[in-house]
């Protein structure tokens, strides 16, 4: 469930007006330092990588969208990501989710088990797997919830609830439920990462990340992150981020309304063998994603084919109208792509297929085109995939 935090008036009045001039719009403070009154006198601001006033109410932004007392914006979602690991040691253990995001698990397993940190990628939608991981190394659970592409949605409280006053923290990527559906600070969880790149910014101008958190110490740890680390986002892309933000609740129902209908209709059509999308009473896990989501579903959805063949994904992924073929989601423009060989590609295909990542998986990412446009462009472009397959196989 979403607080009133999330309403567009909130939004729109949480971004302040400039109380030196008035400008309406967040000033964007392009400047690497700040000059000082006396050696340590200073305005609140000394160095641009340790503060920036467009930085700080793009991070107060979004820190009240969650219900957090503190967000700190880095230069990726990855970056976020890499912030939060860094606040374990060698040795410690994280329980992640199986599907996680392609470039987390190159960056767990690529860059961080060489520094001792192992993962274990579990099904966090069944408790009792997460309970059999658990020992007394694990630091972090760490959920996506939907994830991506499969939509899979983790029961955020309940997992919460398992671990509380463990010592471990749970750790919720929120890129694709965003605030406005979901909330994960409220239901228990400690952390909450974004990937800004998507819903936040919502118009695939920028990438950014951002953590957010509700308690002073932990806080603490990951500003001192933020700034020893240096990650940062700078000043014009926290302001085109404050902008996207100022219209990501009437985006993001938009979207889901839209995704919910697409997602009816490729569920009736005969190329298609299953359709992943929480929004749908035959998801397995429909009802906790109707109430954890507040009725929101997103608008990210994925399909198989009957005929699970990368050629005819491929055929399909190239010649569906107003469909940009492009990695990413969340824009206003809408984009599809072929998570086996792009999002997902550095996951090995044994994992991708025991994560429910078939070859002939096509995800899509609704944006804010007339539904009825995009169901047209999806059937379309469903049998010129099919046609264009048949030819190739006919002439070799
Ligand atoms: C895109 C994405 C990321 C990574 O964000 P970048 O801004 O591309 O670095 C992390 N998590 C999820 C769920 C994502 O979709």
């Amino acid at each position: 469930m979403s607080t009133n935090n999330t309403s567009n008036t909130h939004i729109i009045h949480a971004i302040p007006v400039d109380p030196l001039t008035g400008s309406i719009s967040v000033p964007i403070y392009q400047t690497a330092t700040f000059v000082q009154d006396a050696p340590g006198v200073n305005k609140g601001y000394d160095y641009g990588r340790s503060g920036n006033p467009t930085r700080k109410a793009l991070e107060e932004l979004v820190a009240s969208l969650e219900d957090g007392t503190h967000a700190y914006a880095f230069a990726t979602g990855l970056a976020a990501i890499d912030a939060v690991v860094k606040l374990l040691s060698a040795g410690d253990e994280i329980i992640a989710v199986d599907d996680i995001y392609g470039g987390a698990y190159r960056l767990f397993t690529q860059v961080y088990e060489k520094f001792g940190i192992k993962v274990h990628y579990v099904d966090t939608s069944d408790l009792e797997a997460i309970v059999q991981h658990i020992n007394d190394k694990t630091r972090f659970i760490w959920l996506e919830s939907p994830t991506n592409p499969t939509l899979k949605v983790s029961d955020i409280a309940a997992i919460a609830g398992l671990i509380k006053d463990s010592g471990i923290q749970l750790v919720v990527d929120n890129t694709f439920a965003t605030p406005i559906a979901q909330q994960p600070l409220n239901l228990g969880a400690d952390i909450i990462i974004h990937s800004g790149t998507k819903y936040l910014s919502g118009h695939s101008d920028l990438v950014a990340g951002l953590v957010v958190v509700k308690e002073e110490r932990l806080a603490e740890r990951v500003k001192f992150i933020q700034n020893a680390t240096g990650a940062i986002l700078g000043p014009n892309d926290c302001w085109l981020l404050v902008r996207g933000i100022e219209t990501l609740n009437l985006r993001f129902r938009h979207q889901s309304a839209t995704a919910l209908q697409v997602a009816k209709f490729l569920e009736t059509h005969p190329e298609i063998e299953e359709v992943y999308y929480p929004g749908l009473s035959t998801h397995p896990n429909h009802e906790i994603a109707a109430q954890q989501q507040n009725g929101l579903f997103g608008g990210v959805l994925s399909f198989t084919l009957k005929n699970d063949s990368v050629e005819l994904a491929d055929k399909i992924v190239c010649s569906t109208r107003y469909f940009k073929l492009a990695e990413s989601l969340g824009g206003v423009k809408s984009l599809i792509c072929s998570p086996p060989q792009m999002t997902h590609k550095s996951i090995p295909r044994e994992k991708r297929l025991q994560a429910g990542v078939k070859d002939s998986l096509i995800r899509i990412s609704i944006g804010i085109e007339e539904a009825a446009d995009l169901e047209q462009a999806i059937a379309t472009g469903l049998n010129t995939g099919v046609l264009a397959l048949q030819e190739a196989v006919a002439i070799a």
